[in-house]
């Protein structure tokens, strides 16, 4: 069994992943999350919330996975978001074109016809209309769509940033890599809107001196500071650069090996039809070498500018200049007279619909829609004149740099990273050795033996940690040496043991995962000791 075999079959053995819909064959693409997975996942998410809502100041919130045809055409999702594919002739498996060996199937060695792919789940919204929607392949969209409001909500002031975290659908080829490559998944994104002219970062002094390994889009290999990599070029700009060594920190934070993450560059062919710079954050694997886990992107004006034109809703922001400017422009002086003689009690709108209207350029005619009217005015109703104006600021479409997260490939490396397999007295012993704030169960209470009054009292202390909203699981199932290895396995940092002193002088035993050493404690102090070691 490789790696990923074990930490699968040990997943399933001790609840933290099953395969979905097991009992009916399985369904490639889909993993279910068990009792003791969706703690730790939970942790996770939390240590991400952690980060980026109470660590950056952004906020949450929570759009719908259902997603109408029109935002998503917008986006560029619908025409864009394809994938090539070449179906085999022979044994009609499906693979991605890059999958190919030498143009064949790489199962049979049979002829391949190519075709594309959407890779988005369509359905439809209502009884009677079925208007066209899809399940969302990012949660971005829900954010962008709601800027004008999550403006005003903070204040208009740029950098300002906005998180969702939620599930992400796409309906992946061939999905061949377990829980890797998913059709249904946990993302954790961040959409931070920045002013276009200007992607410094406010905190980038505080992340200047982190160390990042970098791989670039010409595949040069750096190992290097954010600082330089910004001062030469190699990370396009601070608001990038900072976004990518926070992922660092918060990586390394849930317990991923710090040696084993690297940051490379998208190839200018790689890049998503919304990127113009990206930098994927690599995880590496015993089985699967290098993966992407997060990818960081800036997004540019691409999503708000598309909003913008498919609703006409204004998606720009005004930014005040430092000292208020004087501009010559061209504007539109209505004939009063010759309008009002022919359209009398409609000249009062025209002359409305008139100021609207900007130009850059000299005109000859003006079409205006006057309740259901179409007007033409040609030059015997207006004149074009230059006038000098004094304006306090230009609106702009903010640009926008984007983290996003794939919640269950980083899962999966959290386990992969911290899986040891140790061998004492001849039998493998597994440990999982999860930092203990992500731990899924904080603590194991245990009588030492199943009499004499010691496991009313492990009963006690386990209830009283509860109370103190502490994951902790009572067992007094099989030989103390088997609970220690069933805790170690699912990465619980401590195990309290309540032996026949505890009856004497009320101490307990806790015992520490990562080095078998037990310390003695008084049961009282028990909970405030654990609330501190796992930062609860
Ligand atoms: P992307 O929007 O393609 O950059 O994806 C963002 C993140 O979502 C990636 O870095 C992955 O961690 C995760 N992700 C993308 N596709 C999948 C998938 N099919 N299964 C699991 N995670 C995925």
């Amino acid at each position: 069994m490789d790696i990923y075999e074990k930490i699968i079959s040990m997943a399933k053995r001790r609840g933290l992943l099953y395969p979905s819909y097991e009992i009916y064959g399985g369904e490639a693409g889909f993993y279910d999350y068990g009792p003791i997975g969706i703690l730790l996942k939970n942790n996770i998410e939390n240590k991400w919330r952690e980060f980026y809502v109470i660590g950056e100041r952004f906020f949450e919130i929570s759009t719908p996975v259902i997603t109408p045809f029109d935002v998503l055409k917008a986006s560029g999702h619908v025409d864009e978001f394809i994938d090539e594919i070449a179906t085999c002739k022979k044994c009609k498996n499906v693979f991605k074109v890059e999958e190919l060996k030498n143009e064949k199937c790489p199962v049979c060695g049979g002829e391949v016809e190519k075709g594309k792919m959407n890779l988005m789940f369509e359905t439809y919204i209502g009884a009677i209309k079925k208007e066209k929607a899809f399940l969302r392949p990012e949660t971005a969209q829900g954010i962008f769509v709601n800027f004008p409001s999550l403006y005003e909500f903070f204040r208009k002031k740029l950098p300002f940033g906005v998180v969702q975290i939620g599930k992400g659908f796409r309906n992946e080829v061939s999905p061949r890599q377990g829980v890797i490559r998913l059709r249904e998944f946990s993302m954790a994104e961040a959409e931070i809107f920045f002013d276009p002219s200007n992607k410094k970062h406010p905190r980038f002094d505080e992340i200047k001196d982190e160390k990042l390994k970098l791989v670039d889009e010409n595949d040069n290999e750096y190992e290097i500071s954010v600082g330089e990599a910004v001062e030469r070029n190699i990370i396009g700009n601070e608001a990038l650069a900072y976004y990518m060594a926070l992922t660092k920190k918060f990586l390394i934070s849930i317990g991923i090996d710090e040696k084993r993450i690297r940051f490379r560059q998208h190839k200018k062919e790689e890049l998503a039809h919304y990127a113009n710079e990206c930098w994927d954050a690599e995880l590496c694997s015993e089985r699967f070498g290098w993966v992407e886990c997060v990818g960081i992107a800036d997004r540019s004006a691409y999503d708000l500018k598309a909003h913008m034109k498919a609703t006409g809703v204004d998606m720009r922001i005004f930014k005040k200049f430092d000292k208020p400017k004087k501009i010559r422009k061209k504007v539109i002086k209505p004939k009063v007279a010759e309008i009002g003689r022919k359209y009398r009690e409609k000249a009062k709108k025209i002359f409305e619909a008139i100021k609207n209207i900007e130009i850059e350029n000299e005109i000859d005619e003006i079409v205006l829609e006057i309740d259901g009217e179409k007007i033409e005015l040609d030059k015997e109703y207006f004149e074009i004149e230059e006038v000098e104006e004094t304006i306090a600021g230009e609106k702009l479409i903010p640009h926008v740099i984007e983290p996003s997260y794939g919640i269950d490939r980083i899962f999966y490396f959290v386990l992969e990273h911290n899986y040891k397999e140790i061998e004492k007295e001849g039998e493998k012993y597994v440990i999982l050795s999860l930092p203990p704030e992500i731990a899924p169960i904080k603590a194991g209470v245990f009588p030492l033996v199943n009499k004499d009054g010691l496991p009313e009292i492990a009963r006690e202390i386990e209830k009283e940690l509860r109370e103190n909203k502490i994951m902790a699981i009572y067992d007094d199932r099989g030989s103390i040496g088997r609970r220690y290895a069933r805790m170690d396995e699912i990465g619980t940092p401590y195990c309290v043991t309540v032996d026949y002193q505890t009856k004497e002088d009320d101490t307990v035993t806790i015992r520490f995962r990562d080095t078998t050493e037990q310390i003695r404690l008084h049961r009282r102090e028990v909970p405030n000791w654990i609330k501190e070691k796992c930062n609860l």
